[in-house]
């Protein structure tokens, strides 16, 4: 069976992402199959740079077809904040709780709603050219966390069209909809 290597160590989106694909005829893996991952650097300035840093980075290692997917949260009214920051928004140790906090804290000193959305960048490499897709899913965001689901901002965000979280959703429910989705939609077009 062909594999497939989605450059990261987050298990979350290595769930969404096998999730998307599952009926393609291919084994995804990621870094943590790996003892030797390679931390890959964001130095890109837009999702979609990371994206193609991150899934060059893992085809020269291993040799293996790569996925890169670069993804975060854009709050209108702070001018796309945390986009590309979104996993080091609190600083470089952040984790999402600390993540959250900021978020929270700058969205209170402005009037509700505050729209924002989830974007994705997805790449596939195998080589030869870089094939690749954004997604995105516009919603409000809250600052009362709600939900156990899902991961990063999930338990803040809304999506356009629902009155709960995507950390409210089941698994299932939020792959429907989610930029992630979106994104590997679209590039799955190329495989
Ligand atoms: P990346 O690993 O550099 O793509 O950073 C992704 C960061 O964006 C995560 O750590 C989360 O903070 C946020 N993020 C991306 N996708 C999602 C999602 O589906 N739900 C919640 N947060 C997300």
């Amino acid at each position: 069976m062909k594999k497939i290597l989605l450059a990261t160590t987050n298990k979350g989106k290595f769930n969404d992402v096998k999730e998307i694909l599952k009926d393609l005829d291919v084994e995804i893996l990621s870094f943590l199959d790996f003892d030797d991952y390679p931390n890959v650097e964001e130095t890109g300035s837009t999702f979609l740079e990371n994206a193609e840093l991150k899934c060059k980075v893992a085809f020269e290692k291993y040799g293996i077809p790569s996925f890169g997917d670069d993804s975060g949260l854009e709050a209108f009214q702070l001018n796309g904040e945390p986009g590309i920051y979104s996993a080091r928004y609190a600083g470089e140790n952040a984790d999402d709780e600390s993540n959250n906090l900021k978020l929270i804290a700058k969205l209170s000193k402005l009037p509700e709603p505050h729209p924002g959305r989830f974007v994705c960048a997805a790449v596939y490499y195998d080589g030869n050219e870089f094939k690749s897709a954004i997604g995105e899913v516009r919603g409000n965001i809250i600052k009362s966390p709600r939900g156990n689901n899902g991961f990063g901002y999930d338990p803040l965000f809304i999506p356009n069209g629902f009155n709960i979280t995507t950390a409210e959703m089941s698994h299932k429910e939020k792959n429907k909809i989610s930029h992630r989705l979106n994104a590997f939609k679209e590039l799955k077009k190329f495989l």
